[in-house]
This record gives structure tokens, C-alpha cells and sequence, in this order.
């Protein structure tokens, strides 16, 4: 590897938001899932947290499997994934077309967050809406009644996105100095 490929990969590593995540409540269409991680690495993501139930599993291993640089935990359940998240201190938002629903630029997303979206077809689960502390909602002014779960994604991490920018949360290094080194080097370093 080039140092100049090092480096990148250093500076990929060193603006990683370890307290921002994704959790995607059995969104199983390959391109969908690919599309999501594609924006959570784009914005600096480290992690996105994943639930299929069981008629969604065979995407276990396989939808994530060319996303070497989102790291991923499976969930068998979206109890035990929004107790994990909650445990981790973290706001958990999930995005939903409800009339109560916040819109989703009037979310501090400075603070430690996790963002659930869901189903492609039937949205998310209402154990997941009922244990989330906040629904959060895109405005749709126009005849179509949601977005596709990839580009509502993309909006709503780049808000995240533009906040942390604004707060200089890029600027200090999350992930501990060992797992940087530990990630470049399984990256194929040096
Ligand atoms: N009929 C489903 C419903 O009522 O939730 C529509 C699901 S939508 C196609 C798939 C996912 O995209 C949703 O679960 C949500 O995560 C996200 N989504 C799409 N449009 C959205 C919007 N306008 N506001 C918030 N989330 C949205």
C-alpha cells in the first residue's frame, strides 16, 4: 500500500462519528441496503445496525458483503437492538410518515444518535416506533407518499451530517487510536 493510501485510510478513520449509527429494521432489497451503507460511509458512519426477521436472514452476510468499511451487528430482534443502542447512551429516532413525527431538521443530531428506517413496503415495526424516543418525518408536499428508504436515508445523514460539520465534530478523532491501526492494517497495511 502507498503512503498516500494510508494516509486516506488515516483520515477516513480519524473522522469517523462512533456515536452516530443506522439501523435498518428489515430493509432487504440488495441495492436498498447497499445504497444506505454507501451514504453512512459517505458521511462517516463506523457502524450500521442491522435486524431481518427470519424471512429476511439469507441477506445475513451477503447485502453488507462488499461494505468493507461500515462495520456491521446483526440483531435478532429489534428489542435487543434498541436496547443496545439505548444502552449506549444514544437518541434513537425513527423515521416514520406520522402526523406526530417530527420533521427531521429539527433534530439536534449533535448528540449521540441512532436512526432506524424501515421495511421498503410496510415502513417500521411498532415495537420499534414504540420504544424510539422521537418519529421523525421528511415533509412530502407532493402526490407519492414516501420516499424511497435509500434517498430518506441520504437526507436525513447529510442534516446529520451538516450539524457535526458545524460543531467541528470531524475534527477530533472518536474511534481509539488502537482500532484505527488495528483497521488499517486489515485494509492492507503497509
Ligand atoms: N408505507 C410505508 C410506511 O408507512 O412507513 C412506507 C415505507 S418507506 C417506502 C420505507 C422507509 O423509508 C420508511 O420506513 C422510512 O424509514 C423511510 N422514509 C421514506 N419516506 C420517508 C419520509 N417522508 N419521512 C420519513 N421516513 C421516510
Amino acid at each position: 500500500m502507498s503512503p498516500e493510501r494510508y494516509q486516506r485510510i488515516r483520515q477516513v478513520l480519524e473522522r469517523r462519528q462512533t456515536d452516530l449509527t443506522v439501523c435498518l429494521e428489515n430493509v432487504h432489497k440488495p441495492h436498498n441496503v447497499s445504497a444506505v451503507v454507501r451514504t453512512c460511509d459517505a458521511v462517516g458512519i463506523h457502524r450500521v445496525h442491522t435486524v431481518w426477521e427470519k424471512k429476511y436472514q439469507f441477506r445475513r452476510g451477503t447485502a453488507m458483503g462488499s461494505q468493507q468499511w461500515v462495520r456491521q451487528t446483526n440483531h435478532d430482534n429489534i428489542n435487543d437492538a434498541m436496547a443496545e443502542l439505548k444502552g449506549q447512551g444514544m437518541q434513537v429516532l425513527v423515521t416514520h410518515l406520522s402526523d406526530t413525527a417530527v420533521d427531521f431538521r429539527d433534530i439536534d443530531y449533535t448528540k449521540p444518535t441512532a436512526i432506524l428506517f424501515g421495511q421498503e413496503k410496510y415502513g417500521a415495526s411498532d415495537e420499534a416506533k414504540a420504544i424510539a424516543d422521537q418519529d421523525i418525518v421528511i415533509p412530502m408536499m407532493g402526490m407519492v407518499q414516501s420516499l424511497n428508504v435509500s434517498v430518506a436515508a441520504a437526507l436525513v445523514l447529510y442534516e446529520a451530517q451538516r450539524q457535526r460539520t458545524i460543531a467541528g465534530m470531524y475534527n477530533t478523532q472518536q474511534l481509539p487510536e488502537e482500532e484505527c491501526q488495528a483497521l488499517a492494517f486489515q485494509n492492507g497495511y503497509p
